[in-house]
C-alpha cells in the first residue's frame, strides 16, 4: 500500500483541491461590467429583476434580496416579530449565523438535537422543546438535504408557530417534488461564493406572505418605507423611518451577477448530484466511513458531501484523518462544531456538552469532502483515491 503523504509519502495531488469554489464565466463578468457603465450601481432595476427571477426559480411569489445570508436570517426573524420573551428553536448542527440572528433580536435560543442518520433537525426533539413561548422554528437543510417539512409544519402550524427554512445549503433542492424556497413560511439563502450561486456576498429570502416581504424590504433599508429610486420616481424628498432597520441592501452590481449565475443553477445542481453519486458508489464497500443518509423523498442540492467516520473501525480520530487528507492535497473541511459549544454561547448562555448529544457525537466523526460544479472527473477520482488510501491505512 502507498505511504501516506503525512508520513512522508507521495501525495495524491500536488495542487490542493478546495472543498468548494465558485464558477464565474465571461457572461457573468460582462453582466457586471454593464451595470458599472449604467446609471444605477445600487437600488436600481437589477435588484427587482433578480428578486423576480429568483422567486420564480423556487416557486415562491416574493423574494427580498439582502447583503448576506446572515442578513437574510436576521430579516426573517425580524419579520416574524421575534423579540425578548420569544423562544426560537434552532438545530445544534449548523453555522453560527442560524442562531446568532435570534440573539440579534433579543429572542431566547432553544437548541434542538438532530437526527443521527441525516444530521437534520429532529422533529421529535423539536416537539419536546416547544413551549407556550415558542415563536418560531428555524430548520436547516444541512448539506443541501431538505428537512422533513411535512412533519415540521404539522408541529408548528397548529400551534401558530412560524417555520423558517435556513436553506443556505439547499438552493436547487426539493422535498416531495416541491422546490426548496417554497417549503417554509420564510426561506433564507446565502449568495456567498462557496454556495450554489454567488453575488460575492449576498442573501435572499423567499415567502408566500406579502406582508412579511414588505417588512423585510423596510428592514433592509434602515426601517425607511421608501427607497432612493422610488423617491426619484415620485419627484419627492420626504421619507419616514418607521422602525429600526439596517443597511442590508444588495447592490445592482451584485444582482446582475446573481441573475447571470441563476441561469446556470440547474446544470450546476446536476453536476453536484453526479459527483455525489460517484462518491456514493466509490465508498459503498468501505466499512470505515459512511456518507450521511439521504431520504428517498428529497432531491439533494449537495452544497456539502459529508462522510462520518466509524470510530470503532479506525485507530485514529477525526482530526488525524483530516490532517492526512489535507496532506494528500484534498481540501477537506468540518461542518460544523455544534453552535452551543462555541465559547460565546457557553459564556453568554451557559450552554455546553451534553445539551445535544447526537450533534456532539457526530461532530467528532464528520468530514466534508470537496464538491463543486467546476470539479473535473479527475479531481473527483483524486478525492476518492485519497479517502480510500487514508482510511485503509488507518483501519483497525
Ligand atoms: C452560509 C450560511 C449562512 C450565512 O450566510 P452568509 O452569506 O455567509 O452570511 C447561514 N446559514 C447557513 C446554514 C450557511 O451555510
Amino acid at each position: 500500500m502507498a505511504d501516506l503523504a503525512i508520513e512522508g509519502g507521495k501525495p495524491v495531488r500536488k495542487n490542493p483541491l478546495p472543498y468548494g469554489r465558485q464558477s464565474v464565466d465571461e457572461e457573468d463578468i460582462q453582466s457586471v461590467v454593464a451595470v458599472l457603465r449604467s446609471e444605477w450601481l445600487t437600488t436600481g432595476p437589477k435588484v427587482g429583476a433578480f428578486e423576480e427571477a429568483f422567486a420564480s426559480a423556487v416557486g415562491a411569489p416574493h423574494a427580498v434580496a439582502v447583503s448576506s445570508g446572515t442578513a437574510a436570517l436576521h430579516a426573517a426573524v425580524y419579520a416574524l416579530g421575534v423579540g425578548p420573551g420569544n423562544e426560537v428553536i434552532v438545530p445544534a448542527m449548523t453555522f453560527a449565523a442560524t442562531a446568532n440572528c435570534v440573539v440579534y433580536q433579543g429572542g431566547t435560543l432553544v437548541f434542538a438535537d438532530v437526527d443521527r442518520e441525516t444530521l437534520l433537525i429532529d422533529p421529535e426533539q423539536v416537539e419536546k422543546k416547544i413551549t407556550s413561548r415558542t415563536k418560531a422554528v428555524i430548520a436547516v437543510d444541512y448539506t443541501g438535504q431538505p428537512c422533513d417539512y411535512d412533519r415540521l409544519k404539522a408541529l408548528t402550524d397548529r400551534r401558530g408557530i412560524k417555520l423558517v427554512a435556513d436553506a443556505c445549503h439547499a438552493l436547487g433542492g426539493a422535498y416531495k417534488g416541491h422546490p426548496v424556497g417554497a417549503l417554509a413560511d420564510l426561506n433564507t439563502f446565502s449568495l456567498h461564493p462557496v454556495k450554489h450561486i454567488t453575488t460575492g456576498e449576498g442573501g435572499i429570502i423567499t415567502t408566500h406572505d406579502a406582508t412579511f416581504a414588505q417588512r423585510m424590504r423596510v428592514f433592509r433599508n434602515h426601517g425607511i418605507t421608501s427607497d432612493h429610486r422610488q423617491r426619484e420616481a415620485s419627484g419627492g424628498w420626504h421619507y419616514e423611518m418607521v422602525d429600526l432597520g439596517y443597511n442590508y441592501r444588495l447592490t445592482d452590481i451584485q444582482c446582475a451577477l446573481g441573475l447571470s449565475q441563476l441561469r446556470k443553477l440547474p446544470g450546476w445542481i446536476a453536476r453536484r448530484q453526479e459527483i455525489a453519486r460517484r462518491y456514493d458508489a466509490a465508498f459503498a464497500d468501505l466499512k470505515t466511513i459512511k456518507p450521511l443518509v439521504v431520504r428517498p423523498d428529497v432531491s439533494h442540492a449537495y452544497h456539502l458531501y459529508v462522510i462520518a467516520l466509524d470510530p470503532d473501525r479506525l485507530r485514529v480520530k477525526r482530526d488525524a484523518v483530516f490532517a492526512a487528507l489535507r496532506a494528500e492535497g484534498i481540501g477537506v473541511n468540518v461542518h460544523y462544531m455544534p453552535v452551543h459549544l462555541h465559547p460565546f454561547y457557553r459564556k453568554r448562555f451557559g450552554t455546553g456538552p451534553g445539551l445535544c448529544p447526537v450533534a456532539e457525537e457526530a461532530y467528532e466523526q464528520i468530514i466534508s469532502l470537496p464538491i463543486f460544479p467546476g470539479m473535473a472527473d479527475d479531481d473527483v477520482d483524486d478525492v476518492i483515491a485519497a479517502v480510500r488510501k487514508v482510511v485503509t491505512a488507518y483501519a483497525v
